[in-house]
Formats: C-alpha cells, sequence, structure tokens
C-alpha cells in the first residue's frame, strides 16, 4: 500500500516525499481512508506509531479540498492534547505536511502570550491545536468560535482523563456542532475512555495497533 491508494491529493503525497515517508504505518493504512470517507473514529495506539499523520493527513486532505480560507474567529479542525509539549508536537508535523499550501495550523498553550492567540485566531485558523484549559480561557473571551468547527481530534485521551480535564473535554464539547466528525486516540482504553468514546463518538470504527 502506498500514500497515494489510501486516496491522498497530489499536493500531500508531494510533502510527504520530501520527507521521506515512503509507506504508510499500519494505523495510517486503516485510519486514514475512514477518516476520508467521513467515518469517526476510535484509535488504539502508542506515540511512535504515526498517529499523528493517522489523523492529520486526511484532515488536511479534506480542508485543502474546499479550497478558500477559514471565516475570521472561526476554527475549521480542532485537535485537543494534554500538554503544550505534545500541542507543539503535533502543530510541528501538521506544518510539514503543508508546507506550500494555503493551510493555516495554529496553536493555543497555557504558558505563552494569550493576546498573539487572540490576535492569531482573529483570523482563523484552519487547524487548531490545543490544550483544554486554555482553550476555555479563549472560548470564554470570545476570540474564537467552535461552531463552523467540523473535525475534532482528542489524542491522547487517556493522558487528558488522568490529568483531569474531564470537565474540560465536556465544556468544550458543548461549543462544538452535533454534526462534526469526531476522532480518538488512547494508548489504553480503561473504563471512562469507553464511556468518553460512548458520549462523542457516533458509530465510530475501531483501529488498533
Ligand atoms: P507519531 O506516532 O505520530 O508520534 O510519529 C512518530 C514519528 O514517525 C514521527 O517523527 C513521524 O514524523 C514519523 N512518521 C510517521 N509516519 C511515517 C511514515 N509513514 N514514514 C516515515 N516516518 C513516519
Amino acid at each position: 500500500t502506498t500514500f497515494a491508494d489510501l486516496g491522498l491529493e497530489p499536493s500531500i503525497l508531494k510533502a510527504l516525499e520530501k520527507l521521506n515517508f515512503d509507506k504508510p504505518t499500519p494505523i495510517q493504512i486503516e485510519a486514514i481512508p475512514l477518516i476520508l470517507k467521513g467515518h469517526d473514529l476510535m484509535g488504539l495506539a502508542q506515540t511512535g506509531t504515526g498517529k499523528t499523520a493517522a489523523f492529520g493527513l486526511p484532515l488536511l486532505n479534506r480542508i485543502l479540498d474546499l479550497g478558500y480560507p477559514p471565516k475570521p474567529r472561526t476554527v475549521r479542525a480542532l485537535i485537543l492534547a494534554p500538554t503544550r509539549e505534545l500541542v507543539v508536537q503535533i502543530a510541528d508535523n501538521l506544518k510539514l505536511f503543508t508546507k506550500g499550501t494555503s493551510v493555516k495550523v495554529q496553536t493555543v498553550i497555557g504558558g505563552a502570550s494569550i493576546n498573539k492567540q487572540v490576535e492569531g485566531l482573529a483570523r482563523g485558523a484552519d487547524v487548531l491545536v490545543a490544550t483544554p484549559g486554555r482553550l476555555i480561557d479563549l472560548l470564554e473571551r470570545n476570540a474564537l468560535s467552535l461552531t463552523e468547527t467540523g473535525y475534532l481530534v482528542l489524542d491522547e485521551a487517556d493522558q487528558m482523563l488522568d490529568m483531569g480535564f474531564i470537565h474540560l473535554l465536556r465544556k468544550i464539547a458543548r461549543f462544538l456542532p452535533h454534526g462534526r466528525q469526531t476522532l480518538m486516540f488512547s494508548a489504553t482504553m480503561p473504563k471512562l475512555i469507553d464511556e468518553l468514546a460512548r458520549d462523542y463518538l457516533r458509530d465510530p470504527k475501531k483501529v488498533a495497533v
């Protein structure tokens, strides 16, 4: 299987070639076609399996297909992750995948200038990668709207629960439209993750590596 076989755009295939991503990893082979088709997904996967590209490439592909920029203060795809480090790592990866395209990836993390984040969000984001606490601060300041957000990714969901973010996640969910596509990734599958998945995902496909 090649990345082209999975149904990705030429511009993304070109970026992958430059990054020397010669062939997709098992989770990418399973997840990318399902996400492109619009399914919700529960992925059981550790870091190092290529899961960032597994959810990132199809989302970027769908956003590239739109061919026009996001409206001011709106976000097309929201990715939530437990730590600042992980947010930066995810965003850096996504920026590599969309080099040379018009796709805008922004980050929102605690400990960084909130004013700069407000300014960035004012222009609108194709993809926003965020830690839950800072995102809530910005939502409460009306710095952004999630009413146009068609995609939600919860990365390292088990770690987010361990860090006590469950109430923040539920609060954020109330800002999002019901018809969105949701992708959840977790390294482990405790009972609480199962419950969260039942609340958040609609008829999800399951992928485990
Ligand atoms: P992740 O599991 O998303 O943290 O990815 C682990 C590492 O593998 C990252 O440095 C990725 O850039 C890299 N990677 C992901 N997919 C591929 C691939 N298909 N070919 C080569 N490297 C990859």
